[in-house]
């Protein structure tokens, strides 16, 4: 059976866990820096290429931060991620605000902060304009209603989505907005999600190409920035396999070169917004076997809940499970593996193979370096959990505590209380 690996062993686990307690989610900064590396090589063809970090996979700032050491922008959707950007020095047009049913107050810090702001909706220029005045870039959103076959369970269809301008729209808009003085223009698209399938970003530059050529021809409006949006896939499973950025990366300088070379579009900035394959495969929750319970099933509960990782209650999603030092024995057992909320979609794996469990193993459950802890809450009053970043020296840093009773218990004042 194919196997995932780790960035540590038991014994090094251990150690981490004597001083930090279970569970917490770690990342492994080695392995995200060449990744990103392995990102930015692929697109080094190209004239300018930017990829904005999808802030909501990662929202922590020592993450962000190792991101922008590595030249990452970020991608904002919300005032606190706006705000996270700021302060690791992620600025002016390395943030693109992609944002939907957008409140003012995120419009003005957008601004204030100088990112391109990329409008999800054609009545929104007014709304931008009346509440924090019009920049001088400006970028759409296109939706491209049901061009495309299939979608997914994550963002569905195109023609379903909420995001976005229809192409009627977005033509009415880019003349607007430069009949009310935008300068330079942008457009955007996102609309596949944990897609392994390396033509799809391929087909989705070719749309965009051609969408940009009709837009210069018939409004003579230059787009100078594409972003292709994120939505590249990871190998959840151990026997798939990563997206090749490099036949990526090539399928998309073919485009651009029979595309925008010769349509007069060039020099193009290419950006990107990933944010599950940036981080994803290098993030590991792990948790302690606190029960087992043998009733019409076989269940494993563990000290970490769907508060701590909802993608497999929410999704249906595969997270692969390891448990330390059992990693070559038969995996002749099958077990639910759950957290502690009443819900019964709780569950980190349902019916899979695995090891003898015992109370007190140590699990660790892979890839959720992104949409991870950032997807917690607090139901049932579970607290979400520290994160730790494994250092490219083999140290340890906790970059966020893990949540108290005191911070749950912080917006409630129990002094209003009759005695
Ligand atoms: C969520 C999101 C992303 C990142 O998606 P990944 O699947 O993590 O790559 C990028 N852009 C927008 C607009 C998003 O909503």
């Amino acid at each position: 059976m194919a196997q995932k690996t780790l960035p540590f062993n038991k014994e090094q686990l251990q150690q981490i866990i004597a001083e930090y307690g279970t569970p917490f989610h770690i990342y492994d900064e080695k392995a995200i820096r060449e990744n990103a590396r392995r990102l930015i090589k692929a697109f080094s063809w190209a004239p300018e290429f930017k990829e904005y970090f999808a802030v909501k996979a990662t929202p922590n700032p020592y993450i962000l931060n190792l991101l922008r050491e590595e030249g990452f922008g970020a991608d904002c959707s919300s005032l606190a991620e706006l705000m996270l950007a700021e302060k690791v020095h992620i600025l002016d047009e390395n943030i693109m605000f992609t944002s939907n049913d957008t409140p003012a107050e995120e419009y003005q810090k957008a601004r204030e902060l100088g990112a391109i702001i990329n409008l999800d909706d054609i009545t929104h220029i007014d709304y931008l304009e009346k509440h924090a005045g019009l920049p001088e870039i400006l970028s759409f959103r296109y939706n491209p209603g049901p061009l495309r076959e299939g979608g997914n369970d994550i963002i569905g269809k195109p023609e379903d989505a909420k995001y976005g301008l229809t192409k009627a729209q977005l033509f009415e808009g880019y003349k607007a907005a430069k009949a009310k003085g935008v300068q330079r223009f942008g457009l955007h698209t996102m609309v596949i999600s944990n897609e392994l399938d390396p033509n799809y970003f391929i087909g989705t530059a070719n749309m965009m190409f051609d969408l940009a050529l009709e837009i210069y021809q018939t409004l003579g409006i230059k787009i100078e920035l594409i972003n292709l949006g994120g939505g590249i896939g990871i190998p959840y499973r151990p026997e798939q396999g990563p997206v090749d950025l490099e036949y990526v990366g090539r399928g998309i300088k073919e485009a651009y070169e029979s595309k925008i070379v010769p349509g007069g579009l060039h020099p193009l900035k290419i950006a990107m917004e990933s944010g599950r394959m940036i981080t994803g495969p290098y993030g590991y929750l792990v948790a302690t076997v606190l029960h087992k319970k043998d009733i019409y099933k076989h269940y494993v509960g563990l000290d970490a809940s769907m508060a701590n990782l909802m993608r497999p209650g929410m999704y249906g999603a595969y997270h692969h499970v390891t448990v330390m030092g059992k990693e070559n024995a038969p995996h002749d057992h099958i077990y639910d593996v759950t957290g502690g909320l009443c819900e019964n979609n709780d569950k980190f794996a349902v019916d899979r193979e695995l090891p003898q469990i015992d109370i007190g193993d140590i699990v660790v459950i892979h890839d959720t370096g992104a949409h991870g802890h950032a997807m917690g809450f607090n139901y049932n009053g579970k607290l979400r959990s520290a994160e730790l970043l494994l250092k490219e020296d083999g140290k340890v840093k906790l970059i966020r505590r893990a949540e108290t009773i005191e911070d749950l218990f912080a917006t409630l004042d129990f002094s209003g209380l009759e005695k």
